[in-house]
């Protein structure tokens, strides 16, 4: 079997040991296999994404020894693919428009008595998925913002059986009914940047080979969204490993706001690529 597997940061912010974690998984994976790594860039959310980040990465990964080939894919060049598979979903009619906002969501849910509570935060009343096709294009018409939420019920009544997916420190993992109530109707085409993580990553998965996710276990649930996704696209499903987070001292989860744990904040201290491959339990 040939491996490839990739390694896909945000442009957001300053890569810290979490990241180096994510990284060296899926790189010493690849190599123990003879396989390949992949470096991609996920910069679809032009808020939050800026190029100086996204040179600053790539000097932090081949500080660690990362190789990978150039030119990397740069999700933003390719919004039209992303948008062809959301056709794809709208024209099966398994997308509406959602006009509310966050606010309205809230109150909507709190009308309701609460909602369950996924990864994601709490999950989409369903306010908008019985506005009729003509009450909706009256609403666009009028150039309200939407978004693009997949009708889960829909989607899962194209298949017979439950969803399954390999995680190679987990096992066989079948999507339960409870799993699909915390997820919902997610988002795949945002308001504001007229796609989503869910698709770009599904897509560029498949586009690029990926046969192993090396990725944090903060993305197992949104790996349901994700298989789901490639059936209904008809892309191949790759095998998945989810590893545990790197936290600091008190157990909280690194984020990028973290400046002193930061790789290049690291690298000035004089730490070496060994002493951190044994602060994170990797060996050489
Ligand atoms: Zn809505």
């Amino acid at each position: 079997m040939s491996v490839t597997t990739r390694f896909a940061p945000s442009p957001s912010g300053l890569l810290h040991a979490g990241h180096a974690y994510s990284a060296l998984r899926a790189w010493d994976f690849a190599t123990k296999h003879g396989g390949n790594f992949i470096l991609r860039i996920e910069d679809i959310d032009f808020n939050r994404c800026n190029r100086e980040y996204e040179d600053l990465l790539k000097r932090d990964l081949a500080w660690l020894g990362l190789e990978w080939q150039e030119p990397t894919r740069r999700q933003s060049d390719h919004i039209e693919d992303f948008q062809q598979a959301a056709d794809q979903l709208a024209g099966g009619g398994l997308l509406y428009p959602c006009f509310c906002t966050r606010k309205e969501i809230l109150a909507e849910i709190e009308r309701a008595g609460g909602a369950p509570h996924g990864s994601e935060g709490p999950v989409y009343p369903g306010t908008c998925r019985s506005l009729s096709n003509d009450e909706g294009a009256a609403r666009i018409a009028a150039g309200e913002n939407y978004a693009l939420r997949l009708d889960l019920s829909a989607a899962l009544l194209r298949f017979s059986t439950a969803f399954e997916w390999q995680d190679l420190e987990s096992g066989t993992i079948t999507v339960s009914a409870d799993d699909w109530a915390q997820i919902g109707d997610v988002v795949l085409v945002r308001k504001d940047i007229k796609t989503s993580y869910h698709i770009a990553v599904v897509i560029d998965d498949a586009l690029q080979g990926i046969s192993h996710i090396v990725r944090g276990k903060d993305l197992f649930e949104s790996t349901h969204i994700h298989v789901l996704l490639q059936a209904l696209l008809g892309l191949p499903q790759p095998v998945y490993l989810h590893h545990e987070l790197i936290t600091d001292r008190d157990g909280k989860r690194l984020a990028k706001r973290d400046e002193s744990e930061t790789l290049a904040a690291l690298r000035e201290k004089g730490v070496t690529v060994a002493q951190l491959r044994e602060k994170l339990g990797l060996s050489l």
